[in-house]
């Protein structure tokens, strides 16, 4: 069936007046604003050049040492303002996602919750930035840490969640008494500038907001390479693909600068025998098809046991037979566009390579907009996990697999190259604690009776091996945003030296 789609230009400028962003166009602008759901062009933008760039940071430089010297909760009090005009926002900041990305309504809304919760927690922790007293062998001595501000930050993007990974970035840093520098993703400027705009009307609400605090600097590779290497920069997190992060980490590691990568993944579930099959068939269904596959936590690998495959497997072939794919700005659709050609052609260039039982992955007719990509998600049933299994294709493919014991279904899952998310689904309690035990999922999310996807942001993101190792977002992730200091204090009148060492002058 062949979908026709209305042209969705107008309806950006729109949001964009809305969110108080001045619409960025120029004609021989190098960035190229468009939109998956059309593949229409919506404008063009300046592509800032290396001498923009250092001046961002320089200013971002100077905004950190007056910042880093107002009191933590004093700016968290700047980031609940960020997370109300977030509030407020939610909607036309929601449907920009959907135009720009090409996610559905629920999932654009969810993003941007993800930056209101992430303000919330940010908030709580602007007065909980604890550091241990420690210990010390030595009498009349106290020994402890303290956290400091870090500095200028540089936040690099991808283009799948072009929101959510700024504010998770974003809010914690401020809170920790840092400035932002931010390089989203050239294929999604437009959500970049609309927060920009949102969070320059919480810094005139705030009123003390350094001018230069957080910035947004448009471009591709060359602008994100810049901000790696510049001197003022302490940390880089840096969210994309796993080639991206092996250069970002090479430069910074030159310099001695701190990563935090967030990369790809290859991610996978296990149905076990007991699975609540039902539940599983859900989870399975929004992790890998979701987002149309393009989530670094979507789910890419199924491991059914031999003993359910012939029941479970069936069921998930009709779910995706039936699963209705078109405009995300409808009603009922479930899964939108591809982001562009070069995700199709990706697509398309795994599903020829795997060889395996097929259902799907055919384009979906879109006559009157060609340069749209939809395509129906895959699944693909495997003997074996093959090099095409192995590899992550940014894109709504499940390859499925049969396994006859738990232990086989762990190393099979752990083969990966990459280590992001990983799920059982199971009611055998034994079976789920071995999951989750130190010889189990090497992932740096393991989850029992849910998808892989969807995570939450009270809890530290990331993943290992070509993951990356980073953790952003929840439970301690802060710390990364800081630099820790270790202070001894002697109160005595003696100068007792530590392992009793002596060394009398
Ligand atoms: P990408 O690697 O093509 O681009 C990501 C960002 O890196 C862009 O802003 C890009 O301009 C920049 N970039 C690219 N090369 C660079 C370089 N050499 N130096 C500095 N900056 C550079 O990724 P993408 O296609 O936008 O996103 C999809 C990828 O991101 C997938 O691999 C996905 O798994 C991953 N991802 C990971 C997470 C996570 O949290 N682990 C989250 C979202 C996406």
């Amino acid at each position: 069936m062949a979908l026709e789609l209305k042209s969705v230009r107008s309806d950006a400028l729109a949001v964009l007046e809305k969110l108080g962003a001045t619409p960025p166009f120029i004609e021989d602008g190098g960035v190229v604003a468009r939109s998956p759901i059309t593949g229409e062009t919506i404008g063009r933008i300046h592509e800032a050049s290396s001498s923009d760039v250092s001046a961002a940071i320089e200013a971002a430089h100077r905004a950190f040492l007056d910042w880093r010297l107002l009191p933590a909760p004093r700016r968290g009090e700047f980031v609940r303002l960020l997370g109300e005009e977030l509030r407020n926002a939610k909607a036309e900041l929601a449907e920009l996602v959907t135009i720009e990305v090409g996610k559905i309504k629920s999932e654009a809304l969810g993003e941007v919750q993800e930056m209101i919760d992430i303000c919330d927690f940010a908030v709580g922790l602007s007065r909980q930035l604890y550091g241990l007293t420690i210990a010390t062998e030595r009498p009349s001595h106290r020994m402890m840490e303290s956290w400091h501000p870090l500095g200028v930050i540089g936040i690099i993007s991808a283009f799948n969640f072009p929101v959510a990974v700024w504010a998770w970035n974003a809010a914690l840093a401020l809170v920790c008494g840092d400035s932002v520098v931010w390089k989203p993703s050239e294929k999604t400027p437009l959500t970049a500038l609309a927060v920009d705009a949102i969070m320059k009307r919480a810094a005139r609400r705030f009123g003390a907001v350094p001018a230069g605090l957080s910035q947004v600097i448009i471009g591709g590779r060359g602008v994100g390479e810049a901000l790696v290497d510049h001197p003022q920069i302490q940390l880089v997190s840096a969210t994309g693909s796993t080639e991206m992060g092996r250069k970002v980490g090479q430069r910074l590691a030159a310099r001695f600068a701190r990563p935090l990568l967030e990369l790809g993944g290859n991610n996978a579930a296990i149905i076990a025998p007991s699975a609540d099959q039902g539940l599983a068939l859900r989870g399975v269904a929004f992790a890998a098809m979701g987002t149309a596959g393009q989530r670094c936590t979507s789910l890419r690998r199924l491991f059914v046991h031999e003993s359910i495959y012939d029941q479970f497997v069936p069921r998930l072939k009709a779910a995706y037979g039936s699963v209705p794919v078109g405009d995300p700005r409808q009603e009922g659709v479930l899964i939108g566009p591809l982001i562009d050609d070069g995700a199709y052609k990706n697509m398309q260039k795994a599903l020829s390579e795997a060889r395996g039982g097929v259902i799907g992955g055919e384009r979906v007719a879109t006559p009157s907009a060609p340069d749209a990509y939809y395509a129906r998600p895959a699944l693909i049933e495997l003997d074996a996990q093959t090099d095409v299994a192995l590899r992550e294709t940014f894109a709504p493919i499940l390859y499925v697999m049969r396994y006859s014991t738990l232990e086989e279904a762990i190393d099979l899952q752990n083969a990966a190259k990459h280590g992001l998310s990983s799920s059982i689904f199971t009611l055998d309690m034994r079976e789920a604690e071995r999951f989750m035990a130190a010889n189990g999922s090497d992932c740096g999310i393991a989850n029992v009776n849910i998808g892989p996807s969807g995570a939450e942001i009270g809890g530290a993101f990331g993943g290992e091996k070509e993951t990356g190792g980073g953790r952003e977002s929840g439970s301690d992730s802060w710390k990364a945003y800081m630099r820790r200091a270790t202070n001894t204090v002697n109160f005595g009148t003696d100068l007792p030296l530590a392992q009793g060492v002596k060394f009398d002058v």
